[in-house]
């Protein structure tokens, strides 16, 4: 293979195209983006850029010396708009086509939207531009901020704008915050700590429309309620980046489908918040929103490309993630459900800083950590080797 084209310069992009210059890759690499900015690190978005600690600059995800030495040819600005799977060929919003041996998919994800009425002063939050232009609003003299959503952007938004004491309102649908992902036993602890920091929780219920003049005032909820507002963020989910594949011949089922190589054609691959695969080690085909796997599945997927059939080993990771709110760093190791079983193992949720250990069918299947990386980091291991829940709960036991 003596070219590879990445579409998406993003996070999993970025970090194949090192890979494959570290592995000693000599053929072309061309990474097509269509976002005007070199690539950035997307988690400081709701955190220190949003809080005005960090100046855009220092998200870069490399600096401009060591993109050079990548001798990528870079196309920026440009949307991919259409693909030949048969002859590997990106179509580009220009209408210019570019073809190489090999195609990395990472196109990530955008946000899931609600109707604004045409009013000012609603926001999702993904990319640099966006947190720009929250942090530009949050600044200009805002007292209530309406946070739609209770999930990772949620909290961390809500997080984010109560450090700069501003009024916060969080609205979600589910009985607790991030219910979904950590279950209702420490969604309820995520719960106590929004409200321990001030934020009013409207739990339960729904958004049913926003009001104003020009600009948003008054969010209207689903019990007959309304918040007042002067600036409103919205993260209620995203939604995988496959409209350029429609058409393409590419199974695409809410991301691109690869098999357990995280190959979804000959010749092309997919990594990263776009990619959906069987992963082997939970029996279970995933796609995952985490910054981790961006970087770890696009490492492997590239490697994929260049890889015999015969000799490509399944991508079978232990997913990873932590989130940063008010001054817990939350950890999350696993692949967990709302209906596992959860013990803590260390700490105490009142005093907010413990260890939860996961079980499902007699098996760990996850951790987490308030404030205890350590204890993330040791049970992942047991996760990964497949611990039984008793086995990790008797190591506990004698270790903490
Ligand atoms: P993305 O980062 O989504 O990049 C995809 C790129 O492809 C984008 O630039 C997009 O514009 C571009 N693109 C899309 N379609 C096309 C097209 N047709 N043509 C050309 N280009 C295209 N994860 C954590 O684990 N911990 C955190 O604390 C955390 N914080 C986060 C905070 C925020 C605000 C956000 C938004 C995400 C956060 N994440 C976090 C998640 C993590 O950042 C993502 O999982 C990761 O960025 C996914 O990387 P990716 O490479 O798959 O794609
Ligand atoms: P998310 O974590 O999927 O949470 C969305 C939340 O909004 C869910 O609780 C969802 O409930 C709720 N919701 C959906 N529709 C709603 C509606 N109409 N009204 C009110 N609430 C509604 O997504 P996100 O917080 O928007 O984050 C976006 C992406 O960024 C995700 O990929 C996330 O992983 C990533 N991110 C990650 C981190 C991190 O890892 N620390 C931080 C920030 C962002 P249902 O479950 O019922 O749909």
């Amino acid at each position: 293979m003596r070219s590879i084209a990445i579409v998406g310069a993003s996070l999993a992009g970025t970090r194949a195209a090192e890979t494959l210059r570290r592995d000693g890759f000599d053929g072309a690499i061309t990474i097509i983006g269509d976002e005007p900015h070199q690539p950035y690190d997307r988690p400081p978005l709701s955190k220190q850029v949003l809080a005005g600690e960090w100046q855009p600059d220092r998200i870069l995800l490399s600096d401009g010396a060591a993109l050079g030495d990548l001798d990528v040819g870079w196309r920026l600005g440009h949307r991919a708009v259409g693909l030949d799977v048969a002859t590997r060929t990106v179509t580009l919003d220009s209408g210019s086509p570019v073809t190489a041996d090999g195609i990395l998919i990472a196109t990530g994800a955008r946000c899931r939207e609600l109707p604004t009425g045409g009013l000012d002063g609603i926001h999702t939050l993904r990319g640099l531009d966006d947190c720009l232009a929250i942090r530009a609003e949050l600044e200009a003299t805002p007292r209530r901020v309406v946070v739609v959503g209770a999930g990772f952007i949620g909290a961390e938004v809500a997080a984010t704008a109560r450090g700069r004491g501003l009024e916060v309102t969080v609205v979600e649908a589910l009985p607790v915050p991030l219910g979904r992902v950590l279950g209702p036993e420490i969604g309820t602890v995520c719960a106590e700590v929004h409200r321990d920091h001030g934020v009013d929780l409207r739990l339960g219920v729904g958004v049913d429309g926003f009001e104003g003049h020009g600009r948003v005032e008054r969010v209207n909820l689903g019990d007959g309620t309304s918040v007042d507002a002067d600036v409103v963020v919205v993260g209620i989910g995203v939604i995988p980046n496959t409209g350029w594949l429609e058409g393409s011949g590419l199974e695409l089922n809410d991301g691109v489908v690869c098999d357990e190589t995280c190959l979804a054609a000959p010749g092309i691959a997919a990594a990263g918040d776009v990619a959906r695969w069987p992963n082997r080690l939970f029996g279970e085909t995933m796609r995952v929103e985490h910054w981790d796997n961006a970087i770890e599945q696009g490492q492997q997927a590239v490697r994929r490309l260049l890889t015999a059939d015969g000799k490509a080993q399944p991508y079978a990771p232990v997913p990873w993630f932590w989130s940063d709110q008010y001054d817990r760093k939350i950890q999350l190791a696993g692949r967990v459900r709302p209906d596992d079983e959860v013990r803590i193992v260390t700490g105490s949720t009142t005093e907010r800083r413990f260890a939860a250990l996961y079980g499902r069918a007699g098996r760990l299947v996850g951790v987490l950590g308030f404030n205890r990386p350590r204890h993330v980091m040791k049970y992942r291991q047991l996760v990964a080797r497949g611990a039984g829940f008793e086995e990790a709960l008797a190591v506990a036991a004698r270790e903490g």
